[in-house]
């Protein structure tokens, strides 16, 4: 440790999110960025909503954030009232009447809309489009979500950021520190979002849907997290008895919309096996026809065969069938098990055993590989681990009050080898760490705090860095830490 205050970048991360937070506190009613980062995390009650002309109302997939002209997200699927779902985009105003206000209504690019999100009903003429009031939907007090919301990234360039050069000179272990600081925020936050979902629908449901999320990558994430969300539905008490793995694997492929439409033109290494989830899925489609998921919901372009959803669901299928997953991990969470074993024990349990075909393919439709591959591997164990595992762990034990399971969370926490790298870390390296050159990233943790920082401030500023602060702070940092050397 480098001695640095152990709230150094709390209070760095407060004074760039308190002057807005604390705006929009004194305010009636949150920003309409807010309500944007609610409405995209879903940080609502999911399954109270309702429109106010009274019709229930399930959100398949919110859409894609729009920050160009236009409706704020495109192409979200909804369910109305139990009909079949409708795709189309969501515009979010604060007040009803700000579809009129602001032109909506004479401007044909917003024709798509299906619906309208507004913070409260109130008063003052809407429109006919069903409109959602999220006041009385969140899933959590408005302050606790100004604080952990904060924006996704949007992509400031390949320019190194001003912060680059006061980073690249701190000292090795207080550059650590710092990212160590900020991968402890975002550990809460995650743990946070578990919790809220935890305060709905319990503990092993909340871990059941940020496993499914997590193995959705970051393409897949909402329609992976509906079927887990469908997960009581699908696993119902008279149907237990008949779940074993392949039938899990056809309940989850077929309700998921991922099975092709046409089973014999698969490759033929792979039609057997095709049509006995076929034919298996035909007898209880009817069971579940209301549930599911519309195919356009997936995205698979960019997409590794490894981190196809088609194989994550028969991964998740072993994991339901085995029937002691949670049982498993709690296990784990509470054995001594060496840093260095960290990864390995963790893949031990969530790696599936050899499976008769998915061992052999990585999509219904692919051929036979002339080698095995595992249907996990430990690099997607590492995010499983961080983002998923361990702030549910830790959650769980603030919660309980236990000191000791915190502290083994956040050891391991710390402790865990860094994961795959992606686009998303290579452009924080490049903005923040001066690109390749920068000094290793060597755990996840500290992966995890470059992404905090990322968010808490790059995400507030532009690609020319403006108006942030976290250069001067770690100026400041510096100088400081300058004067005690000179004086020590
Ligand atoms: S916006 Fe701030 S934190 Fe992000 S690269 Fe620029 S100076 Fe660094």
């Amino acid at each position: 440790m480098s001695g640095l205050s152990l709230h150094l970048y709390a209070r760095w991360r407060a004074l760039a999110e308190a002057a807005p937070a604390l705006r929009e506190a004194e305010e009636a009613a949150p920003s309409e960025r807010l309500l944007q980062r609610i409405w995209q995390h879903q940080r609502l009650r999911r399954d109270q909503l309702r429109t106010l002309d009274g019709q229930e109302l399930v959100v398949l997939h919110p859409g894609f954030w729009n920050h160009e002209a236009g409706p704020d997200f495109r192409g979200a699927v909804l369910r109305f009232a139990c009909r079949p779902p409708r795709s189309g985009d969501v515009e979010i105003d604060l007040h009803p009447a700000g579809w009129r206000g602001h032109g909506h209504d004479r401007n044909p690019a917003y024709r798509n809309v299906i619906l309208h999100v507004v913070w409260d009903g109130g008063s003052g003429a809407g429109c006919a489009l069903p409109t959602l009031a999220l006041r009385s939907l969140l899933d959590s007090p408005l302050s606790e979500l100004i604080l952990s919301l904060g924006q996704e990234i949007d992509a400031p360039g390949l320019l190194a950021g001003r912060c680059s050069a006061p980073l690249r000179d701190l000292p090795e272990d207080t550059l650590r520190e710092v990212l160590n600081q900020a991968a402890l925020i975002r550990l809460q936050r995650k743990a946070s979002e578990l919790a809220a979902r935890a305060r709905q629908v319990g503990w092993e449901q909340s871990l059941w849907e940020g496993l499914f999320a997590a193995l959705g990558y970051k393409q897949n994430v909402w329609p992976m997290r509906r079927v887990a969300e469908l997960l009581p539905l699908l696993l119902a008490r008279e149907l237990k008895k008949r779940s074993g793995t392949f039938t899990l694997q056809a309940r989850l492929l077929g309700v998921s919309g991922l099975l092709p439409t046409e089973p014999t033109r698969a490759r033929a290494s792979a039609d057997h096996y095709l049509r006995r989830v076929w034919d298996h899925w035909w007898r209880e489609r009817e069971q579940f026809a209301d549930f599911i998921l519309p195919r356009g919901l997936w995205r698979f372009s960019g997409l590794r065969p490894a981190n196809h959803p088609q194989r994550r669901l028969a991964l998740a299928a072993h994991w339901l069938a085995a029937g002691h997953l949670p049982d498993e991990l709690e296990r784990w969470f509470g054995a001594p098990i060496p840093d260095h074993k960290l990864e390995m024990s963790l893949l031990e349990i969530l790696q599936a055993g050899r499976d008769d075909f998915w061992s052999w393919h990585w999509t219904l439709r692919s051929a036979r590989m002339g080698k095995t591959r595992p249907l996990l591997g430990a690099q997607r164990v590492a995010d499983l681990a961080v983002n998923v595992v361990l702030p549910w762990f830790w959650m769980r034990a603030v919660a309980g009050k236990n000191d000791a399971l915190q502290r083994t969370a956040e050891h391991r926490y710390f402790a865990w080898p860094k994961s795959e790298d992606n686009a998303v870390l290579r452009l924080a390296r490049q903005r923040l760490l001066g690109g390749t050159n920068a000094r290793a990233l060597r755990t996840a943790a500290m992966q995890q705090g470059l992404l905090q920082i990322v968010r808490d401030f790059c995400a507030h500023s532009n690609a020319l860095c403006e108006n942030c602060r976290f250069p001067e702070l770690v100026r400041g940092l510096n100088a400081s830490l300058q004067g005690q050397d000179a004086r020590g």
